[in-house]
């Protein structure tokens, strides 16, 4: 691929003002361009992009990510096309006027040229994502990966009468990022896509803990982009509700396009490229464990399961097939979601949300030669003890660390007795010793 398509393109006076125009048509235009649909989420707005300028983004591994406002959303789709689930992604989508980006396997692009054409032709962006999805891409030899990243695109240009349709937008397998990738697609002028929230759907959860994951990490940050997987049945049943909720709540969903000569990049300074607050977009310094991807063979992708329809909010509108056909099969009323509504504290959540006892409410034994600091117990700091027992495993009211009042052989965390707190009948726990082994 040629990076000189997309290098050294700078906005003009006149094109800003047009992407403006655009931008303004864009806002106001949902009813009007989403014909029997009046009520879509639709696209906002159409973001371009220099991947030369900005070659790594997505916060969830780089400093960087997509200049969104608050509020705005990036969808992308990786691993397909597979026909039945992609095609039906597609689907939901148009049903939305939603445009988003598409990360293609080359080797799905092989045994799906019409799938490839379809996203093309439906206005969304298409990236690719490795020949083969290795799983150990990170791992691999400099060549090799460079083999799997040129195939892929090879693979995917194959597919299309305007190779140029292709975006210069990649993502690493899995998010298995390596120096070597970075490197070779930098080379290319290729941009490469993290995300900066998942939803999980590539793991065996139902539909609805998807959805609920994608707008309970979504409304976390507050925008960003949301990375999903057009494959999995599971996203086909959830795409329709992360739709409906986006509206919702004021959402608003953003297209991004690479820059070309004629399309120069949309103006943005450099702080609009990294996220806000600043405390979320410190450079890391070093890789998080990045979750394992299952990628799912066209021959071992499920049909929906009933569980995967599981709880489901009853008051969303069930305009999507999938989840229709799942009603027509007798799958049971859905129940409300546990999320956004208030759930009820899990046990860790109550010890954390616990008020702190007073000194009095607790009876040490005689035999423990340790006395406690009234205020405030759970006040730690670097050259305090560690936590006890009850604290770290979060299954029982936290117990105070003994500060330096400790005495005797019991003047070291390491030597301190495990304690734990047992409710007694009458509600006020008590302290027992439980061992008093070293450690
Ligand atoms: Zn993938």
């Amino acid at each position: 691929m040629s990076g000189s398509r997309w290098a050294g393109v700078w906005p003009s006076s006149l094109t800003v003002l047009c992407l403006g125009v655009l931008a303004l048509h864009a806002g106001r235009a949902t009813a009007e361009t989403c014909p029997g649909h009046p009520d879509a989420l639709g696209t906002s707005r159409t973001l371009v992009v220099d991947p030369r300028e900005h070659p790594r983004i997505g916060t969830m591994q780089y400093r960087e990510t997509l200049p969104l406002r608050d509020h705005e959303v990036v969808l992308t789709f990786d691993d397909g096309p597979l026909p039945k689930n992609s095609s039906q992604v597609l689907q939901i989508l148009a049903d939305q006027c939603v445009k988003a980006t598409f990360f293609i396997i080359g080797q799905q692009a092989r045994a799906n040229p019409d799938g490839v054409r379809k996203y093309v032709a439906e206005g969304h962006t298409i990236g690719t994502h490795t020949q083969n999805h290795p799983l150990a891409f990170q791992r691999m030899p400099a060549d090799r990966i460079k083999q799997e990243i040129d195939q892929g695109i090879e693979s995917t240009k194959a597919t299309l009468s305007d190779p140029a349709a292709l975006a210069p937008f990649f993502r690493m397998p899995g998010l298995n990022r390596s120096d070597a990738a970075e490197d070779h697609l930098a080379s290319l002028g290729i941009q490469v896509w993290s995300a900066d929230f998942l939803a999980d759907d590539w793991r065996r959860i139902p539909a609805s803990r998807v959805y609920e994951l994608a707008i309970k990490r979504l409304e976390a940050k507050g925008k960003g982009i949301l990375l999903l997987h057009d494959i999995q049945a599971r996203t086909v049943a959830a795409l329709p509700w992360i739709l409906h909720e986006l509206k919702a709540r004021g959402y608003r969903i953003v297209h991004v396009v690479p820059a070309t000569p004629a399309q120069p990049a949309t103006p943005a300074g450099p702080e609009q490229w990294q996220l806000h607050p600043p405390s979320e977009n410190v450079a890391i310094s070093h890789w998080p464990r990045i979750p394992t991807f299952i990628y799912a063979h066209p021959e071992a992708d499920a049909a929906p399961a009933p569980p995967d329809f599981g709880t489901l909010d009853a008051s969303l509108p069930l305009s999507a097939e999938p989840i229709a056909r799942a009603r027509r099969h007798g799958v049971p009323p859905p129940e409300p979601a546990s999320w956004p509504y208030p759930a009820a504290s899990s046990t860790q959540d109550s010890v954390v949300s616990l008020p702190v006892p007073a000194a009095t409410v607790f009876s040490i034994p005689e035999t423990a030669r340790a006395t406690l600091q009234p205020f405030p117990f759970l006040r730690r700091h670097a050259d305090d003890q560690p936590a006890t027992t009850a604290e770290v495993k979060g299954d029982a009211t936290p117990v105070p660390a003994p500060r330096r009042q400790v005495r005797g052989r019991f003047a070291h965390g390491r030597h301190l007795p495990q304690r734990r707190v047992h409710a007694e009948a009458g509600g006020r726990p008590t302290v027992r010793i439980a061992t008093l082994r070293r450690r």
